[in-house]
């Protein structure tokens, strides 16, 4: 059944109901109490931006190079490596450790998008083994017929 409900914010939105009429109810009354869906948007909008912005000021002194990827990556992964680096920042000890100094030079995308989730002591366990393709191509050795022909 379509109800319009008034929302806690006072704007009123229509919703689709359905169960048994005592439910209905339940949920129309629960629903009263919540913002309706562009309010909500919004809210997690700003709260997302000012995050952002808390984020960027807290790591603005780091010099962190430009990542890689697709565009949708990158824009992705700067704002996670943004949260993961702002909160590392703000840890006393984690700021001075190599694992710390690796992550600032993880310029790869992937690499952030994929560790999104993990908690921060992970992120800096993960960053300390973490090479970097140059540097794997600089360990490997080069094969004799390279020498040979150099
Ligand atoms: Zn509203």
């Amino acid at each position: 059944m379509e109800q319009r409900i008034t929302h806690a914010c006072g704007h009123e939105q229509t919703h689709y109901l359905t169960g048994f009429a005592s439910q209905q109810d339940r949920k129309a009354r629960w629903l009263t109490t919540t913002k309706c869906r562009s309010c909500f948007i919004t809210e997690k909008k700003t709260a997302q931006a000012d995050a952002a912005s808390r984020d960027g000021a807290a790591i603005a002194h780091l010099d962190l190079p430009p990542l890689t990827g697709s565009e949708r990556q990158v824009a992705w992964a700067t704002s996670v490596r943004a949260s993961h680096l702002a909160a590392l920042v703000a840890e006393p000890d984690a700021g001075n450790t190599g694992a710390f100094q690796t992550c600032l030079t993880i310029t790869d995308g992937k690499w952030w998008i994929d560790h999104r989730d993990l908690p921060n002591t992970d992120l800096l366990t993960t960053a300390g083994s973490y090479l970097c393709p140059a540097s794997i191509a600089a360990a490997m050795p080069v094969p004799s017929c390279l020498h040979r022909a150099a």
